[in-house]
């Protein structure tokens, strides 16, 4: 398969990793049709109905760079330079994410959607096709039938690679599941959420500080918010389905008051609309899904959700398919464009990574829930950015290596249980709350980074 003037694709399902990856096989010249099951998002808005906005980190920014539209899709993108605590008092903590900076950015799930399909829709080489449902591939003749939702016919479609981007729930995957030797795990957190508004103003400004993600971190519970270019902001309320404070038992608008009152009371003001929001909009649940192998004779390939959907607790999901654009796309390089060979690489290695965000992600919800609001776990990220500072060559936080860089996340996993092991040590130093340059720390440092090389 190695000749372009023959290379036809379909990708299944125009959301942003299907989106993107189009952009990629169109600057190789293929012939791309996309097979979208919702209509055109450009004339009917955004229906997704979830995560109004997202966090992006640097390898989304790479995968956009990449395809050479970064720039423009920078301009609407909001930074957040760090996570701005709130106490149930109302007392406000700034901790930054990185040094010098470093940012996550919020952007619009929708925004950027559209914006992806209006580059892609650009190129010559793809062509979209949406309410086009995906029922069913073939497994014996890789044949993949879709069904139109407006006229009700039914059309079946083949080509020389398919790719499935049909996110969480993938049809594709689907049919994969019934073949031999496909493993499989699918697991709901026992949590679900629910999205509100922060509104501008009065005065048409912000409400609180737009260079933050702000956290009310609740121990078993918690609800964050991301700033949007509109100057309002989209909260998430992350709670439990069932229990005393669980979503299950907070049904009636004076339950629903009484709580946001006593755990949320800086935010209420803020909020003027919440109870109608709590009731009308949906509690959806949140599920890890794992799965191998992602290709099917070497001619079906399963990237992002449809791949690897995972909580998204780190903000790593959409990031994480952006990166399956940009690593698939170098071994295609280094293969010579040798699709088999490519996909066989791909296949064998990238889901070491995405299992590893899978797990980073289920952890880092203790951490925001719960851990941000705690002395200790405070002490511990003064004490990283010290020895980051001390041994800029040796030390990166956990964090760091998931958000700002691109060490594989399997890696970034491994690094991060080592770090764990370092700050038992460091924090069962005496006194170590009031002075963490002793000489004791720099020794246990060293004797770790002795012992990891090892
Ligand atoms: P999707 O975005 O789900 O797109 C799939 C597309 O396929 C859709 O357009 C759908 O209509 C279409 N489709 C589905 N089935 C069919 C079918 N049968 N036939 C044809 N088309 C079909 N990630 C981050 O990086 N940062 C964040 O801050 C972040 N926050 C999140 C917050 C929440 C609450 C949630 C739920 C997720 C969050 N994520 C975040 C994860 C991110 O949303 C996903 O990882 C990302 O959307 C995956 O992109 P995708 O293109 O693979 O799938």
């Amino acid at each position: 398969m190695n000749d372009k003037s023959t290379k036809k694709v379909i990708i299944v399902g125009a959301g942003l990793v299907g989106s993107l990856w189009a952009i990629y096989l169109a600057k190789r010249g293929y012939q791309i049709d996309v097979y979208e099951r919702r209509g055109d998002m450009r004339a009917s808005g955004y229906a997704g109905g979830r995560s109004i906005n997202l966090a992006m980190s640097t390898r989304g920014w790479n995968a956009l760079q990449k395809a050479g539209i970064a720039e423009q899709l920078q301009k609407e993108a909001l930074p957040m330079p760090g996570r701005m605590m709130h106490s149930i008092q109302g007392e406000l903590t700034f901790q930054p994410y990185g040094k010098d900076g470093q940012a996550i950015y919020s952007v619009s799930r929708g925004g950027l959607n559209r914006a992806l399909l209006e580059l892609a829709d650009a190129k010559d080489n793809i062509n979209f096709h949406f309410h086009e449902k995906c029922t069913h591939l073939d497994a014996q003749t890789c044949d993949v039938t879709f069904e139109n939702d407006l006229n009700a016919t039914t059309q079946t479609v083949n080509a020389d690679l398919i790719f499935a981007t049909d996110g969480s729930y993938s049809a594709i995957r689907n049919t994969l599941q019934k073949q031999p030797r496909f493993n499989y795990s699918q697991q709901y957190l026992e949590y679900g959420y629910k999205e509100l508004t922060i509104l501008p103003t009065a005065d048409g400004e912000y409400a609180m500080d737009p260079n933050a993600l702000h956290i009310w971190p609740r121990g078993t519970y918690m609800m964050i918010a991301l700033p949007n270019p509109d100057k309002s902001f989209t909260c998430t309320l992350f709670m439990p389905y069932e229990g005393e404070n669980g979503f299950e038992n907070l049904k009636e608008e004076a339950d629903i008051k009484a709580f946001f009152e006593s755990k949320f009371p800086d935010s209420l003001p803020l909020m003027p609309d919440y109870v109608a929001e709590y009731i009308q909009n949906p509690t959806p649940a949140l599920v890890t899904v794992k799965c191998h192998p992602w290709s099917y004779q070497r001619k079906v390939l399963l990237l992002g959700d449809a791949a690897h959907a995972i909580v998204p607790f780190y903000g790593q999901g959409m990031n994480c398919g952006f990166e399956d654009c940009t690593v698939l796309d170098q071994m295609v390089d280094d293969c010579g464009e040798d699709w088999d060979k490519a996909i066989a690489q791909f296949d064998a290695t990238r889901y070491k990574d995405s299992n590893a965000v899978a797990d980073l992600a289920l952890r880092n919800f203790i951490e925001m829930r719960d851990l941000v609001g705690d002395p200790k776990f405070l002490l511990r990220q003064k004490i990283a950015a010290y020895l980051q500072q001390q041994y800029p060559n040796d030390f990166l936080p956990l964090y760091s290596q998931v958000t700002f860089s691109f060490i594989p996340y399997s890696t970034a996993l491994r690094e991060g249980l080592a770090q764990d092991e370092l700050f038992e040590q460091i924090l069962a130093i005496p006194n170590i709350e009031n002075d963490w340059t002793v000489d004791a720390v720099h020794q246990i440092f060293k004797n770790w980074l002795v012992t990891k090389a090892a």
